[in-house]
């Protein structure tokens, strides 16, 4: 496959941005993957394990002459990034990001992006409970979605670049706007992390279940509540504080359907709770008929994707 760009510049060595260098280099999309982390600790091991063409010290450098930059660091981190690379981006390069909320990104990010240069988000929907720069995998995005949320006025040949990129290295690509995106990512994945985390809070609250017993007799449904419940800190208390309205949307419908349930439950409306459990394993049916997951029995999660 012939480069997309020249220079991609990653800012942030994790598990997006390091899947998103060995994709690239893989594919060889880009004529060299350049990449920084905040931390030197995270630059050696990215340095030691080669994740990228070259490892430089500052997001400053690693802009330099690229003519694609990726902000993969948490949420609450990208206007900073932003503010510090603004200066010395390249004239007609194009900015990205991967984050989990669009529209906050977009409000922090965008004041520093310099007239001439594109900015188009993105947030690729793929991803483990894995964090750092060991974590990555070139597999990641294979048919999962990328979604773009391009700003109005941006120039389309930026965004088509953007989505060459993404196809070559896997992904199917979809436009949103930033409103509804951060709808879209509060019932698919915000608000059950949110669910997660707090039924595996309940379950280390239980003191009459010991923690060996709980671990012991975890059945499957437990078991991946844990998995997604591991999900880095950082990344997801910055998704919660800036996705807030939407998750707190979704939070208050989850509740009232929760307590129809708990009713349901009580006075023994064994219709309701058999129709509810209908109409969501159908959901699940849809997952699987739209290639998104495998009906294996862990459900195809050799690398623990969420
Ligand atoms: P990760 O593995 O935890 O890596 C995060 C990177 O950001 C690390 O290189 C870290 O540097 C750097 N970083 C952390 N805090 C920073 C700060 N305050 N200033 C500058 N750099 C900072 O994270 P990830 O999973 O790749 O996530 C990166 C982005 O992708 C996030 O915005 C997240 O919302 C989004 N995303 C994640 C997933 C997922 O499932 N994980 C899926 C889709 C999108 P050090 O290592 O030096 O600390």
């Amino acid at each position: 496959m012939s480069a997309v760009y020249e220079r991609v510049a990653l800012i942030g060595l994790g598990l997006i941005a390091g899947s998103m260098s060995l994709a690239i280099r893989r594919a060889g999309l880009a004529g060299e993957v350049v990449g920084t982390a905040r931390s030197p600790e995270t630059r050696a091991v990215a340095a030691e394990i080669g994740l990228c063409d070259r490892i430089v010290d500052t997001a400053t450098e690693a802009v330099a002459g690229a003519d694609l930059v990726v902000l993969a660091v948490p949420v609450g981190a990208m206007g900073a990034v932003a503010a510090e690379i603004g200066p010395h981006l390249a004239p007609g390069a194009t900015v990205t990001d991967v984050g989990s909320v669009k529209k906050s990104v977009i409000e922090a990010v965008g004041p520093h992006i310099p007239e001439g240069v594109h900015f188009v988000p993105g947030h690729p929907l793929a991803g483990t409970e894995h964090s750092g720069p060991r974590s990555g995998f070139a597999e990641l995005f294979d048919n999962r979605w990328c979604l773009l949320v391009p700003v109005p006025g941006t120039e389309p040949e930026a965004v088509a670049r953007l989505r060459a990129l993404w196809e070559g290295i896997g992904a199917h690509v979809e436009e949103m706007d930033a409103e509804h995106h951060d709808l879209v990512l509060a019932v698919t994945s915000h608000a059950p992390h949110l669910i997660a985390y707090t039924m595996v809070g309940v379950a280390d609250d239980l003191r009459r279940v010991t923690d060996s017993e709980v671990i012991k007799y975890s059945a499957a449904g437990f078991r991946d509540f844990t998995r997604i419940a591991a999900s880095d800190p950082t990344m997801w208390r910055d998704v919660f504080l800036t996705n807030k309205e939407a998750t707190l949307e979704i939070l208050g419908r989850f509740t009232e359907e929760l307590f129809s349930l708990q009713r349901a439950i009580r006075t023994g409306d064994g219709e309701q709770l058999f129709d509810y459990f209908t109409r969501t394993r159908a959901i699940r049916r849809g997952i699987i008929e739209a290639g998104q997951d495998t009906d294996a029995p862990d459900f195809g999660r050799g690398h623990g994707k969420t």
